[in-house]
């Protein structure tokens, strides 16, 4: 793997960490209030024109082609500035793969366009159920053939963004006799598609101006056409997809994870106790050393799996083990810069005590930190059987 950036890697870091720290970190406490949606909408399309909605799309349907190192720097840098845009940005990028990777070229022209340009403030991705959170596979959704048509009905849990998302990459029962996984098919639907029905938004701990939605379905007719791949071949494409999510999502971490240390660090540059400066404490200076080097360490996992994934090489291993460290570390970042501001830290007028909040889900969502490990544990145990 090559560390060194390309000039085009370095640019978007660089116009990302410009855009987030002048437009995004002034407004990240007001978001945080939750009553910000016009800003964040706001954010998103000057993202959008930034590039930012499909960094490893191709030209024709409007993309970056900037690829996976790209994506990962842009939402690291995003996350710096403000946790709720960052994983927008991500799972917004990740519905436009999805759809580059399996959709049919009609499919492709209608959609991908209204992602990247903005059109669409954001776009959505419908896997987890009430029942079916760690293990999808055990999802209840059905699309029932009726001429050429679909029917859909069920229920999606914890959907980023469906409030606004133009559009949602659903997964649901084609085949309810065959093997678990072995009869779920992936369709695009569009928002506003009579019988779908986005619930009111969840009211969370963290990264509140993200809206997170339950998404139902109650007899919704969509054209045979939406289906996206293969009927029945939907899983392993879900499966699939989500392992460039991941690396969205430990970009992401590292991003909180860093903003949270680069306060801290100046933090106690400043205050004083005992007569000198508290940087001037080595049981400080120790846990400084120690979390930057976690979340060095965390970037290096994100960029080999970044690379691998440009190289068309298996990456999901390498994927879930940078998400399940970057996630892991990035909390603990969070947790000791807190510490490092003392009772300050726990004031909102300090943004310790947002990021905190907002680190927590990075071990959560896109599969628990548990999820990741059998992940790992699987491909490890495929290596030498
Ligand atoms: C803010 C937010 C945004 C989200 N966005 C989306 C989205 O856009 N689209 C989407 O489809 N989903 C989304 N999700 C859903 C998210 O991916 C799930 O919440 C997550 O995968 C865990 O599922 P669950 O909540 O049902 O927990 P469960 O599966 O019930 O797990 C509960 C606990 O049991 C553990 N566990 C489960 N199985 C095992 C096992 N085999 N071994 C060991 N431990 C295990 C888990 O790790 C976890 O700690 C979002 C969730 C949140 C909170």
């Amino acid at each position: 793997m090559n560390t060194a950036l390309t000039e085009e890697q370095q640019m978007i870091q660089d116009t990302a960490r410009q855009f987030a720290q002048n437009e995004l970190l002034p407004n990240a406490a007001k978001l945080d209030q939750g009553d910000g949606q016009d800003i964040l909408l706001n954010n998103l399309k000057q993202l959008a024109e930034l590039g930012f909605m499909g960094l490893s799309i191709n030209g024709e349907y409007g993309g970056t082609e900037a690829g996976s190192v790209a994506f990962s720097l842009a939402i690291t840098e995003i996350a710096k500035g403000c946790a709720s845009t960052a994983v927008t940005t991500s799972v917004t990028n990740m519905v436009a793969e999805v759809i580059q990777a399996v959709g049919n070229e009609e499919q492709k022209q209608k959609y991908i366009p209204k992602i990247c340009s903005g059109e669409y403030p954001a776009a959505g991705f419908c896997l987890t159920e009430v029942e079916a959170g760690s293990d999808p596979a055990g999802m209840k959704t059905s699309a029932i053939k009726d001429g050429d048509e679909y029917i859909l009905n069920g229920s999606k849990m914890f959907i980023t963004s469906a409030e606004y998302a133009g559009v949602f990459v659903v997964w649901a029962v084609t085949d309810a006799t065959a093997k678990k996984g072995k009869g779920i098919s992936c369709f695009l639907v569009e928002n506003g598609t009579p019988g779908l029905i986005v619930g009111p938004a969840e009211h969370k701990m963290g990264q509140k101006a993200s809206a997170t939605n339950e998404v139902r379905f109650e007899d919704c007719r969509i054209p045979a056409s939406a289906l996206m791949g293969k009927e029945n071949d939907g899983f392993r494409v879900a499966v699939a997809e989500l392992a460039g999510g991941r690396i969205g999502i430990g970009s992401l971490a590292v991003g909180i994870g860093l903003a949270a240390m680069d306060y801290a660090r100046d933090y106690i540059s400043q205050r004083k106790q005992f007569d000198q400066e508290l940087s001037k404490f080595q049981g400080l200076q120790w846990i400084l050393a120690d979390r930057y080097t976690d979340l060095e360490a965390a970037r290096l996992l994100l960029m080999n799996a970044a690379c691998l994934k440009e190289q068309g090489q298996a990456f999901s291993k390498q994927a879930s083990m940078a998400k399940l460290f970057a996630s892991e570390k990035a909390n603990i970042a969070c947790y000791d810069a807190l510490q490092m501001l003392g009772g300050y830290g726990y004031i909102k007028e300090y943004p310790l005590e947002r990021l905190t909040r907002d680190v927590r889900i990075t071990s959560i969502y896109e599969g628990t930190s548990e999820i990741q490990r059998i992940v790992i544990a699987r491909e490890l145990l495929k290596e030498i059987a």
